[in-house]
């Protein structure tokens, strides 16, 4: 069993303590104000509230998220999990590759009942890639080995973080979760082929030292596109050190260039909070046809989303220099 650590704060005990280490926060200078203005300017109207959540207030993910309607949300990938947390399943001629697992005590309220929904065999789950070492997003894949024999990868350095996290002190620990066994490793730039789908790691690095970012081919009514993950985002900027925050800036910088070359034009996030999930899942129940996917938001979109990852990343680096 690991001490698991969430993306956010979950728990009050927890959270007490790691906010008590967090200094007040200061009232914004005219100079970060005008940064934010800046952010919201080249987003453009699309991204008005993900520009609102990541530099005026962001939130963590909770344990009472509503939970989604699990969706078959391309012809090949399915949406599972509630509104803070999805972990997303791709079907493919081999079997079932799932991306992130959820949290373990999720897997009987959220997970299977949304295998079970969606028509799908959770015994044909073969590997599950984990974005990052937080038990909200490894928590369930014990349970998916154990039971299918599912593969579980992980990068090397979250699977360190997983088989030794760190001691409590900056930042909430979670509940006790099953660690699931080191099946393998995830490693950047080395593509991840299985059945007719290949799924690109990027490091993204920040977050946690070993977060991942997934870029992959979706179709939707037979019509290809390219989907990312930035699979490491940040919630509550508080638990990140001074240092981490610029790594995760070179990190969105990164992810900006390789999703440019990828052509990514459709929008996934583990952690869907800065661009509600459930408004397009609901576009997409009542869908007719020749309307758009609202996932596909265009490559021009995708970028300007990672900008505001980007704006507001620099946002919080300015306030710590107050
Ligand atoms: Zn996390």
């Amino acid at each position: 069993m690991a001490v698991a650590r969430m993306c956010g704060v979950l728990l009050i005990g927890a959270a007490g303590a790691a906010l008590a280490q967090q200094p007040p926060a200061r009232p914004d200078t005219p100079e970060i104000k005008s940064l934010i203005e800046q952010t919201r300017k080249a987003a453009g109207p699309t991204w008005e509230y993900a520009v609102h959540f990541w530099c005026e207030e962001p939130r963590p993910n909770r344990a009472d998220d509503p939970i989604i309607e699990p969706t078959r949300i391309f012809d090949n990938v399915y949406a599972i999990g509630n509104s803070g947390t999805t972990a997303y399943v791709i079907r493919t001629p081999a079997g079932l590759l799932m991306i992130d697992a959820l949290s373990a005590n999720q897997v009987d309220s959220q997970l299977l009942p949304g295998f079970q929904k969606l028509g799908l065999d959770p015994a044909q789950v073969k590997m599950i890639l984990v974005a990052h070492g937080h038990a909200d997003h490894y928590g369930g894949s014990a349970y998916f080995q154990e039971h299918f024999g599912s593969k579980v990868y992980v990068s090397a350095a979250d699977w360190n973080l997983m088989e030794n996290p760190p001691q409590r002190g900056r930042g909430p620990a979670g509940p006790p979760v099953p660690l699931p066994r080191h099946d393998g490793e995830i490693k950047s730039g080395e593509p991840i082929a299985f059945g007719d789908v290949r799924v690109m790691p990027v490091a993204v690095p920040g977050h946690t030292p070993g977060s991942m970012g997934f870029i992959f081919p979706v179709r939707d009514n037979g019509a290809a596109h390219v989907a990312a993950i930035f699979g490491g985002a940040w919630l509550t900027p508080g638990l990140l050190s001074d240092d981490a925050l610029v790594t995760y800036l070179n990190s969105v910088r990164r992810f900006k260039d390789e999703t440019t070359k990828a052509g990514v034009d459709v929008l996934l996030q583990n952690h869907m909070l800065m661009d509600p999930i459930q408004p397009k899942l609901d576009r997409l129940a009542s869908r007719k046809r020749g309307e758009p996917n609202p996932f596909v938001i265009g490559a021009d979109q995708y970028q300007k989303f990672l900008g505001v990852m980007e704006g507001c990343t620099e946002v919080n680096i300015a306030r710590r220099k107050l």
